[in-house]
């Protein structure tokens, strides 16, 4: 059997009044994402983390941000998109550890609904995607709430 990691990392700078999506869900907050599509850095991360397990380049050779097809689109179709391409190849997704980096608002009420709603897009239990949240303690452009980074890492067998 082959197995494969692979990581992703992803920032978005936040704006004043824009929707806050984070795992494929909405999240109550002032501000929100400057993105071409909805600007869901998790999603983002994990896509990233999908296509290098996979060794397939990254989430913008598949989906550039110059294309108007992903314009505001709805990241929970790239992931579905993403899913496929590796699916095609032959591998099968075992799980996923991620983290989201945001000084504010507090998402661990909300981390259950982010893993069922990404495991339902992609096919797979809930119980194989983990997802974590932690503040920079107010250090560097996450600690000034001026963005949010990313991380995740996910394992594929074939
Ligand atoms: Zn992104």
């Amino acid at each position: 059997m082959k197995i494969r990691v692979g990581y992703g990392y992803d920032v978005h700078k936040l704006g004043n009044g824009l929707r806050l999506v984070l795992g494929g869900i909405d999240i109550p907050h002032t501000k929100g994402c400057i993105a071409h599509s909805d600007g869901d850095v998790l999603i983002h991360a994990l896509c990233d983390a999908i296509l290098g397990a996979a060794n397939l380049r990254d989430i913008g050779f598949h989906f550039p941000d110059t294309s108007a097809d992903f314009e505001n689109i709805d990241s929970k179709i790239l992931l579905r998109k993403t899913m496929d391409l590796v699916k095609a190849e032959g591998w099968d997704f075992a799980n996923a550890d991620t983290t989201i980096c945001l000084e504010k608002p507090k998402v661990k009420d909300f981390i259950g609904k982010m893993q069922e709603t990404l495991a339902e897009v992609m096919d797979i239990d809930a119980d194989a995607i983990s997802v974590k949240a932690t503040t920079t303690e107010t250090l560097g452009f996450v600690g000034t709430q001026d963005g949010i980074a990313a991380h995740a890492v996910v394992l594929l067998t074939k």
